[in-house]
């Protein structure tokens, strides 16, 4: 069955322009790394739908497990109420978090995850009756589509229309001067007026995939703890093994007080997002009356049918083979990275676990770049979804990806650069 031009003129994509406006492929199936379209042309997701999805598409045990549950309770308000598939993830998740993490909020996307950690981040500070207001983030952050996030995030050609709206958030220079960065942070610490330092651990996602150090990130939440200030890991992108271990913050030995979690939760399957927090937060919202109280709360708070795919999709993730999976991609990733290096037209040549980037050297950069509409061409044509970030080619692929698909994968970016040079 094919989408008549008819049904299809009433959607509004993201980011259309007048000259992409529009021919969307339709996608009519998937299956593991594979996503077919109306005229049964496959393309192998190698970022994974942006960043969501962690074991393949229509994934049968993932679908099984929604399957039931839409069966026996496919929604109920948060408020007042709990349910099975809530407790039971809430209890899967906590055996990888880091262990200070003992208070879990639920919503529905990265964006409200990263909201509500704001917001928890002020109010704790206003429930303790002390004056600090302030937000420290890293420069070329993203955090997501709405004000607080976008406020939070570096400014760019997205948030541009809003500039007037957004509220004041200090920026750190990104940490690849350690020193630079930390003696930055230093000064901003010591006005004592700050509430929250929010960060995307290791890998900066939508800026470029730009990387940094365990090390360096420990001693900036090592002096913001000197200064009792709030650390916000955003893992709505590092979360589930992407960066080789099961979050990023798990390779630091100093935890984050808040954390934020999306995209992969559910498997890249449902809407779903969680904020989680210390102990020692959530106590500081218990008062006698609601003025202490978080009085926020989503429509879909806590969805069961979200909570059961998510259950479903860590289950998988804790299986050997797919810890074996995602070693080999890492293993398979770091032998590429070494000749893809050598060639002219590469540079910074970078590797966090799954996730591999290199810039492409172009004279034009940027997110609106000419090269990386050319490229993406070049990969779709070849049957690969890679949609570089400007001049930034990443693969970003889900674990159940074969080494054949890997293998394309590699060759496709090999041959994008015979056209670029
Ligand atoms: C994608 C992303 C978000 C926003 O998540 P949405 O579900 O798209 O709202 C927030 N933070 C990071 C680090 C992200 O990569």
């Amino acid at each position: 069955m094919s989408i008549s031009s008819d049904d299809k003129k009433y959607i509004w994509h993201p980011f259309t322009q007048m000259k992409t406006a529009e021919n969307p492929i339709p996608i009519v199936s998937g299956k593991g790394s594979l996503l077919i379209d109306e005229d049964d042309n496959s393309y192998i997701d190698a970022i994974s739908s942006w960043w969501v999805n962690l074991h393949g598409h229509a994934h049968p045990y993932i679908a099984q497990k929604v399957n039931q549950q839409m069966g026996k309770l496919e929604h109920v308000m948060f408020a007042g109420f709990t349910h099975e598939p809530a407790t039971t993830l809430c209890a899967k998740l906590s055996r990888h978090l880091p262990q200070n993490q003992r208070k879990f909020f639920f919503s529905g996307d990265g964006s409200s995850a990263v909201e509500i950690a704001l917001k928890i981040s002020i109010q704790y500070w206003k429930n303790k009756g002390i004056r600090r207001h302030r937000i420290l983030a890293l420069e070329g952050g993203y955090h997501g589509e709405t004000f607080g996030a976008m406020s939070a995030g570096a400014k760019s050609i997205f948030s541009a229309p809003f500039e007037n709206y957004l509220f004041e958030v200090d920026h750190l220079p990104f940490p690849s001067d350690e020193e630079a960065t930390l003696s930055a942070l230093k000064s901003q610490l010591e006005k004592k007026d700050v509430a929250c330092f929010i960060f995307e651990p290791l890998v900066q996602g939508a800026s470029g995939m730009r990387m940094y150090s365990s090390a360096t990130l420990n001693k900036m939440i090592a002096l913001c703890k000197q200064y009792n200030v709030l650390c916000v890991a955003d893992e709505v992108m590092t979360g589930f093994g992407r960066t080789g271990t099961y979050f990023a913050s798990n390779q630091l030995n100093i935890e984050p007080d808040i954390m934020c979690l999306s995209k992969s939760l559910s498997g890249g399957t449902l809407p779903l997002s969680l904020t989680t927090c210390s102990q020692n937060i959530y106590d500081s919202f218990l008062g006698d009356d609601l003025s202490t109280a978080f009085l926020h709360g989503h429509s879909f708070t806590g969805n069961p049918i979200g909570c059961a795919a998510a259950i479903a999709s860590i289950e998988l993730l804790e299986k050997e083979e797919c810890q074996k999976q995602i070693k080999n991609i890492t293993n398979r990733h770091r032998a590429f990275a070494m000749e893809i290096a050598k060639h002219p037209m590469v540079k910074n040549v970078r590797q966090s676990g799954t996730i591999l980037a290199m810039d492409i050297r172009s004279e034009k950069r940027g997110y609106s770049s000419d090269i990386k509409q050319l490229l993406y061409q070049h990969f779709i044509a070849d049957g690969v979804l890679l949609r570089p970030l400007g001049n930034v080619v990443y693969i970003l692929p889900p674990y159940c990806i074969t080494n054949d698909e890997l293998n394309k994968v590699y060759n496709s970016i090999f041959e994008a650069l015979k056209k670029v040079e």
